[in-house]
């Protein structure tokens, strides 16, 4: 097979973008010595250009890499955001049901020893109320690294 066969053979697909950088080099070096292939390469141009117009995917390398990059790029995106929600509802809930626990030891605690106004208790109630402070500390602190982490994430956009 001489290099004008094999030229010929490629030039529908030069038209297309969709040779190897090698290929297209060696297309290109051909076409520039040999009217019948430049010739053959124009009338595959208007084609292409239609081919183009398709909302098919084009056989093109670059084209398929920048989709790839894009759709990577947007699952990275929403793998962070999906670690926002998440880490979101944990500690909501975190802070929720230590409150929730807080509130039912309270309960049986009152009920077994009397007033928790009673000085005797006044050390108990003092590690309740620190309980209950650290529960709601640790949801105030999850939403303030969130606040700053999303910040963050839109001044790198
Ligand atoms: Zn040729």
């Amino acid at each position: 097979m001489s290099e004008h066969d094999k030229i010929r053979e490629l030039l529908a697909l030069a038209a297309a973008d969709a040779l190897t950088s090698a290929e297209e080099t060696q297309v290109a070096e051909h076409v520039r010595s040999c009217i019948s292939c430049s010739n053959e390469l124009d009338a595959w141009r208007p084609l292409a250009k239609e081919l183009h117009r398709f909302p098919t995917p084009q056989p093109s390398s670059w084209l398929v890499q920048a989709t790839l990059a894009r759709a990577e790029a947007k699952l990275t995106d929403q793998a962070e955001h999906d670690w926002n929600r998440r880490a979101l509802i944990f500690f909501v809930a975190f802070a929720w049901l230590l409150a929730v626990a807080d509130w039912l030891a309270l309960q049986f605690v009152s009920r077994r020893f009397g007033s928790l106004l009673d000085p005797h208790f006044s050390q108990t109630w003092i590690s309740f109320a620190a309980f209950t402070a650290l529960g709601w500390l640790a949801g105030g602190v999850a939403a303030v690294m969130l606040a700053i982490r999303q910040r963050g994430e839109r001044s790198l956009a």
